[in-house]
């Protein structure tokens, strides 16, 4: 479920041109984007990195800890959606992340995007992965596979409910499984 390397190279060149420090990571599995994301942002850099499978990300840990970037990362074992509820409430929190990374639950991407629009600071970056699920998004519906279909039609409204957001600018960009670049204007 790892992201693909070549979606992963755009991370780290978005990471980078936002000079991101304070980030949030939604989906964690073992490791991979998180690896990335700790060894791009500077060494006083933080990450929120949510997931509620704490199995996933132990299997990944000795290597991010054998790269020496373990003390950036706050990984907390929950549902993602009470955490970023939690985090709104300290009004500290509000506008203050650089940059986030959406790879969990497709049905709850607008979920998520709603508070991270508020998480965020105006010129940070989301990013949301799998916006092409696999190509279905662009199959007529008898044509896709049972296994694709309601993450078929989660993704589908997810992308034009973005398509019609004025908060955004958008790019849907087609590496990997397709992978959404989003910076917050106002
Ligand atoms: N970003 C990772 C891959 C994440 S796979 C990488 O590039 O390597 C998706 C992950 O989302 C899984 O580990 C799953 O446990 C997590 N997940 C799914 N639904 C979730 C939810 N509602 N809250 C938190 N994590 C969730
Ligand atoms: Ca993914």
């Amino acid at each position: 479920m790892g992201t693909a390397a070549d979606a992963g190279q755009l991370m780290t060149m978005l990471l980078k041109l936002v000079d991101a420090k304070k980030t949030i990571e939604v989906g964690v599995f073992t490791g991979y984007s998180l690896l990335l994301t700790a060894l791009t942002i500077p060494e006083d850099g933080k990450i929120i990195a949510i997931d509620m499978n704490r199995d996933s990300y132990e299997i990944g840990l000795p290597v991010i800890k054998r790269a020496g970037v373990d003390h950036k990362i706050d990984f907390r074992e929950a549902e993602a959606l009470p955490v970023l509820d939690q985090l709104l409430k300290d009004k500290e929190n509000e506008g203050s992340f650089d940059y986030a990374f959406v790879d969990a639950d497709k049905v709850n991407y607008w979920n998520y995007h709603e508070m991270l629009m508020k998480l965020l600071k105006v010129g940070g970056v989301i990013v949301y992965d799998n916006t092409l699920w696999g190509g279905s998004v662009a199959m007529p519906e008898e044509q896709t596979p049972e296994v694709f279909k309601s993450d078929r039609q989660a993704t589908l409204e997810f992308n034009k409910l973005l398509a019609g957001d004025p908060r955004v600018q958008l790019s849907h960009v087609p590496l990997g499984d397709g992978i959404t670049v989003c910076r917050r204007i106002y």
